[in-house]
């Protein structure tokens, strides 16, 4: 009888959780916790992953496109939902700067180390030695995490990674490093305006995107949406314009009241906050914007100086701009080639090409938080029990971070969740 009336008391109690995005980092949260509600704005879940369909080729990636195996959370879900994946074919790649290569990668690696150790001399050697470090005591995340326990800010996070102690810009650190200025300014900044549209990062998004062009990448077959359970999950498709939180500690969401709220998006001007700590002053992080346009059609040899068709991915640094040109295939479009290209606003396609169509154009205006802000120091739990899930954003955007940052505040919620129901019984 004690049992039952403890029981009904627990259900009476039950917490209520509301989720605010459907992305990856509020979909990976809400299948942990599967009696929270998640509301999404948009018609279907996936956020900053979404791809276009191309009769005949795997799905076009315009959001998040790569991984590496290491990733584990992602790996995770792969296994568990029983995806296929592919390796991307990066290998051949080409920096050009004011309309000259300045490096070209080929596949062979033995003619790319002999290649790069003549003109850069040890510098690409030590930034791979220093990738591998950091993958190795990332690990520790994921047995940290597994284990139950939670961080509680991001220097936390940082200190079981083993990166706590840089504060510094990126630069810094790889002068720091006597990572040599040549190599810098034309394998590095290629890659962090490639990955993040962007070369003033601080160090653990440097860090992040040198682990990624040091190893294999890869994509999911038919999108790498699918990482996304979306029938797992309570998904109602509103968006939230205000959150409130009340005198008895809870947060209102239009008519409904919960215990926890989790914001998993980015925060801009669209969604404001009543009575909550310092979330307004998150509408005016400064965002970095990306022009995603997937084109059929034949690059100009003359514009690029080589043959293109010989590349998969080809950088274009001018004047402080960047295109990146991804090859998706070769004839395969009705006789055309296929190219991701990705620019800081509109590019102007037809100097880069001979003939081109466009099959899709998608601007993301917050593609990324601008990764020079100093931001080290945020917290994610601005209230009791008020958790801002993308303020990890500030140090690094990928798919892992935001499904390391979900399964973290699931673990804390979980624990409090726990405690309720043993201060309960
Ligand atoms: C062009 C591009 C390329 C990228 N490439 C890679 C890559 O190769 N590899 C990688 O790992 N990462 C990559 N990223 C980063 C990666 O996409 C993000 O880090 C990740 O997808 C963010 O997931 P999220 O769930 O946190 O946020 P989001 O995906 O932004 O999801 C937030 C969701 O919240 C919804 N929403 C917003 N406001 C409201 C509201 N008021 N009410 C209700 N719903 C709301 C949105 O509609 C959206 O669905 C890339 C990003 C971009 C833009």
């Amino acid at each position: 009888m004690i049992f039952i009336l403890n029981l009904i008391s627990i259900l009476i109690q039950a917490q209520k959780i509301a989720i605010i995005g459907c992305g990856i980092g509020g979909a990976t949260l809400a299948q942990l916790l599967p009696s929270a509600t998640v509301y999404e704005s948009y018609y279907q879940c996936g956020g900053r992953i979404n791809h276009v369909l191309i009769p005949g080729l795997n799905a076009v990636e315009f959001g998040a496109t790569f991984f590496i195996k290491q990733n584990e959370y992602v790996q995770k879900q792969i296994e568990k939902r029983n995806l296929e994946i592919y390796k991307r074919d990066l290998g051949k790649l080409a920096v050009i700067k004011n309309k000259q290569i300045v490096l070209q990668k080929t596949d062979l690696d033995v003619i790319n180390i002999v290649k790069m150790v003549y003109k850069y001399g040890l510098s690409p050697k030590r930034m791979k030695d220093i990738t591998d470090e950091v993958l190795i005591n990332f690990k520790s995340i994921y047995t940290f995490l597994e284990s139950g326990q939670y961080y509680h800010n991001f220097n936390e996070f940082l200190q079981i990674i083993k990166l706590n102690d840089i504060k510094m810009n990126f630069t810094e650190f790889l002068n720091e490093n006597e990572i040599d200025q040549q190599f810098q300014e034309e394998f590095v900044d290629a890659i962090l305006l490639a990955i993040y549209n962007q070369k003033d990062v601080n160090t653990i998004a440097g860090l992040i995107s040198m682990v990624a062009a040091f190893n294999d990448a890869y994509s999911i077959k038919g999108g790498n949406r699918q990482l996304i359970d979306e029938e797992k999950i309570n998904v109602i498709h509103s968006k939230v314009d205000i959150i409130h939180r009340l005198k008895n500690g809870k947060y209102k969401i239009f008519n409904d009241q919960y215990d926890y709220v989790v914001v998993a998006s980015l925060v801009n001007l669209d969604i404001s906050f009543d009575n909550i700590r310092e979330m307004n002053q998150f509408q005016y992080v400064k965002y970095q914007s990306t022009y995603v346009y997937i084109v059929a059609g034949k690059i100009s040899q003359k514009y690029i100086g080589v043959n293109p068709e010989d590349l998969n991915t080809i950088v274009i640094l001018d004047d402080g701009e960047v295109t990146e040109l991804k090859q998706e295939c070769l004839k395969c479009f009705s006789g055309w080639n296929i190219y991701k290209v990705q620019g800081r606003s509109e590019l102007k396609l037809d100097q880069i090409f001979e003939t081109h169509q466009i099959i899709h154009k998608k601007v993301w205006d917050a593609a990324y938080p601008q990764l020079s802000q100093n931001l080290l120091n945020t917290e994610f739990e601005y209230e009791k029990n008020f958790f801002y899930l993308n303020s990890i954003e500030s140090l690094a955007s990928c798919m892992e971070f935001m499904m390391i940052q979900a399964k973290n505040i699931a673990n804390i919620i979980k624990e409090r969740h726990n405690q309720m129901i043993h201060e309960d019984l």
